[in-house]
């Protein structure tokens, strides 16, 4: 039996994605020998509804010093995140002197909008190389993980916060319990916890389970949170989908009674109760679907394979680790995958260990299919690749389903 990490009852295994290494292990051959597995496995709990990771694997194999995600690569990200800054300024810090504190900062692609308005800030980054990318950029970083002595430690120095933010990070935290704790302890009366994070609703929808991998110890919904939250205390006052990752739901907490429940709380709930969120069988369903995926994912690359077509990857993103692997895709069918983040070229893939190029590659000789592995940004890259495709290209996607893009 296995138990749930919020509240401790049963949780119902739904799928093993199988042996699968760390999504972001991008690695040297002279690394092969070495490379870190465990088992990808996850389930609902009959309780609290809380969708989670069955293993956790060892989180300093995921956030160690050479962590290669660099949010401010991404201009659609950093736009995103202005805008984020810019909801949080003009609802959140009316107070005098306000004070931010975001965890999971990472080089400093939300607070910098702070930093610049001079409004006081700290980003708290575990990642030692990312965090001294956000310092050298003039963003108060400190690398640590953080708990409640943390939180008691910060608020010494600095007193309580008026806001605190998360983007994608409050769902890598399998120790939830202990960082709302310090959430509480950091956060004014009146202050509000902010985050954003992949949303289990869109999963169900998209069949999208290239979400699903180590660095995601649980995949929230609105119910599953208010479980969570009540708790400790705190409530859901409001929820803003938002179109990145694939689709992610902003959270705005606070504690019970300070700020009204908006109009849009109220309409997840009904919405996750119509979805069938609570029921084991949509997770049954959930399985069929990726089945489904993977099946007919494979029988297109193996059909391409035997009329001799090359097909390339395209965007070495962490989430392409569970599709590669659970659907058991090599370098015999993909020959490399083209990605712009130097850091990656050259290196293999994880587990499949398929070789990971320059664009240059893949611009200065088109294949004939290109898989796309940044799916969540399909509409940015097919605008931006249009002589791929006048090239007589075409684009393989799998989500919402497997299809072939002309
Ligand atoms: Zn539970």
């Amino acid at each position: 039996m296995i138990h749930c990490l919020v509240c401790n009852n049963t949780v119902e295994p739904f799928i093993s994605f199988g042996r699968m290494p760390i999504a972001n292990g991008f690695l040297g051959s002279e690394q092969f020998a070495q490379e870190y597995f465990f088992e990808l496995r996850v389930g609902h709990c009959l309780v609290c509804h809380m969708v989670q990771l069955l293993d956790q694997p060892d989180r300093e194999k995921m956030f160690h010093a050479n962590y290669a995600f660099f949010s401010s690569t991404s201009t659609r990200m950093a736009e995103h995140f202005a805008r984020f800054a810019a909801q949080v300024k003009r609802d959140y810090l009316g107070s005098a002197d306000p004070f931010v504190v975001e965890i999971g900062s990472n080089d400093g692609i939300m607070l910098r909008n702070f930093a610049q308005a001079g409004i006081r800030h700290l980003g708290i980054e575990p990642s030692a190389n990312v965090a001294q990318v956000a310092i050298g950029r003039g963003i108060q970083t400190i690398s640590e993980f953080f708990d409640q002595e943390l939180a008691r430690k910060i608020v010494s120095k600095y007193g309580q916060a008026d806001v605190f933010l998360g983007a994608n990070v409050m769902c890598h935290i399998p120790y939830l319990h202990s960082v709302i704790a310090g959430i509480n302890i950091l956060l004014k009366p009146e202050g509000v916890l902010i985050f954003e994070d992949p949303y289990l609703g869109d999963i169900l929808e998209k069949t999208s389970y290239d979400q699903i991998y180590d660095e995601h110890a649980f995949y929230f919904s609105l119910s599953s949170l208010e479980y969570v939250f009540k708790q400790h205390g705190l409530e859901v006052v409001d929820v803003i989908p938002q179109n990145v990752h694939g689709g992610s739901m902003r959270y705005v907490i606070a504690k019970r009674g300070k700020y009204p429940i908006a109009d849009a709380v109220i309409a997840l709930r009904e919405k996750e109760n119509q979805l069938g969120l609570h029921k084991p069988e949509t997770y049954v369903n959930l399985r069929q679907n990726i089945e489904r995926s993977r099946a007919e994912l494979m029988t297109l690359l193996r059909q391409m394979k035997q009329s001799g077509k090359r097909v390339v990857g395209y965007a070495a993103t962490s989430k392409s680790t569970t599709v590669i692997n659970y659907c058991g895709i090599t370098p015999d069918l993909v020959e490399f995958i083209s990605d712009t983040t130097p850091i990656k070229q050259g290196k293999y893939s994880p587990g499949a260990h398929i070789p990971v190029c320059s664009y240059d590659k893949f611009s200065a000789r088109y294949p004939d299919y290109a898989l796309l592995f940044g799916w969540n940004h399909a509409e940015e890259i097919m605008a931006k690749e249009r002589a791929f495709q006048a090239a007589g290209g075409k684009w393989i996607v799998y989500v919402p389903r497997v299809q072939v893009i002309e």
